[in-house]
């Protein structure tokens, strides 16, 4: 029997547009999170809806940084001297691998145009949140040599079966596009038919649409336990709390392992963390920027620009540290003009859910009544609500075939 009730764990990006779909075809839905609404990496990211950039997160050039510069406190992508980490970083090692990250990126290309059109439907479906086109989407490098790495990864993309449209400029050019830049960036791409969303206002407005749909959203509500009753399934909380539903999705974003390995899911999520804050430079820009060399995402949101970056492999609740967000403001300050950089405000940690594979985990787990959603690492928002479509699809017994690549039990 198709489930009616459904009880979803976890209310960011996938845990919600689940929520929607599900609702979308008749099924009630009772959203709970042990904080609220974007209280995970929902929140402070850089809202990028681009499938030019949804591109496996493990890549060739990673594995030529070598080891000791990961290990470095001051490296962009941070890996602490920890053994229980050994078994994450083997798995991503092989999946960086020249062969395996081409395999990963036909994946990609295989969902990346489907993901804008899933916004869309929200948005023709009442979800009121701003969805913007980039027009352009500015890519900066302080060298042309630099910008050879993003260009290699479009010519694999489009040999892969995908495509991407951008234009070549310099400096001067980029510049004049956003005046913001400073002289210390040299060479520029131009790439097209991108888009950006500003991410906590846009969880909040697909939240309301889940609320004014009949959906219940609990806050507070800290799931300590998930049961298969036989004919249905229920979640329980840190006080004690049971909310029963026919089916439990587990959205939890970082944390998905602890409730979901039970269920057979052995994929390790791992937490890549991401800091971010937020500027007011004197000139605005309007258009998202990527300087792919440093690692740093920047998005004007509303009268302020956020500035993110950094992968620390580090437990998602660990202390936020410091040095981090010093060195994002490093890093930043050579390729910006106009900005003073002690004004800044919403400083943030978050965990990218980070599986080895650099694939998402979408459907059943080994009770026909669990289900996962989440392992989406840098692209949870841009993939989000086609995941929830296709998470609905699966639940109500009508899975599409390209989840075969998302299996969470692989
Ligand atoms: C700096 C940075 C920049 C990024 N930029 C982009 C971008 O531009 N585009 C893009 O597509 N992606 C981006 N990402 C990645 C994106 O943010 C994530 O992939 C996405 O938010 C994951 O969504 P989620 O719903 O799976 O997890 P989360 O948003 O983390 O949600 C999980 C929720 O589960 C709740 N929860 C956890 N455990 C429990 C429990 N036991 N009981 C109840 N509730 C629980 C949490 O409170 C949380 O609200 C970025 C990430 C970072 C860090």
């Amino acid at each position: 029997m198709k489930p009616q009730k459904v009880v979803i764990i976890g209310a960011g990006m996938i845990g919600l547009a689940t929520a929607w779909h599900l609702q979308e075809r008749g099924v009630t839905v009772t959203v709970v999170d042990r904080k609220g609404v974007a209280a995970g990496s929902s929140w402070g990211n850089a809202g990028w809806l681009t499938p030019a950039l949804t591109l496996p997160l493990g890549e060739p050039s990673m594995l030529v940084a070598g080891p000791w510069q990961l290990v470095k406190p001051t490296s962009p992508l941070y890996v602490p001297m920890n053994p229980r980490l050994i078994p994450f970083l083997t798995g991503f090692a092989w999946h960086s691998l020249p062969k395996q990250w081409k395999k990963s990126i036909s994946i990609f290309a295989k969902v990346n145009p489907l993901a804008m059109d899933a916004f869309h439907e929200f948005t023709a479906g009442g979800v009121k949140g701003e969805v913007k086109l980039a027009d352009p989407f500015l890519a900066g490098f302080r060298t042309e040599k630099d910008r050879g790495g993003l260009i290699h990864e479009f010519e694999v993309v489009e040999q892969s079966g995908g495509t991407v449209d951008y234009d070549l400029v310099t400096g001067d050019e980029l510049r004049a596009i956003e005046p913001t830049l400073s002289d210390g960036v040299k060479a520029g791409v131009l790439l097209r038919d991108q888009w950006f969303i500003n991410p906590p206002l846009y969880a909040e407005s697909l939240a309301d649409s889940v609320r004014e749909r009949g959906g219940t959203i609990t806050d507070g509500f800290d799931v300590v336990d998930v049961r298969d009753t036989g004919n249905g399934a229920e979640v329980v909380s840190a006080t004690g709390d049971v909310i029963s539903g026919d089916a439990v999705v587990i959205a939890t974003g970082s944390w998905l392992g602890r409730l979901a390995r039970r269920f057979g899911v052995k994929a390790i999520v791992q937490a890549g963390r991401g800091y971010s804050f937020s500027v007011k430079p004197e000139v605005m820009p309007t258009h998202p920027i990527y300087f792919p060399h440093e690692r740093l995402a920047c998005t004007p949101l509303g009268d302020r620009l956020r500035i993110g970056g950094m992968m620390e492999f580090k437990p998602v609740d660990a202390a936020p540290d410091p040095r981090r967000i010093k060195l994002l403001v490093e890093t930043a300050k050579p390729v910006f003009q106009g900005i003073d950089w002690e004004q800044r405000e919403e400083e943030w940690v978050g965990g990218r859910p980070v599986t080895t594979d650099g694939h998402a985990l979408i459907g059943p787990t080994k009770s026909p009544r669990v289900f996962v959603g989440g392992g989406h690492g840098m692209w949870g928002i841009a993939l989000g609500p086609l995941t929830g479509r296709l998470l609905a699809g699966s639940i109500l017994g009508e899975p599409d075939p390209v989840l075969e690549h998302f299996n969470p039990l692989r």
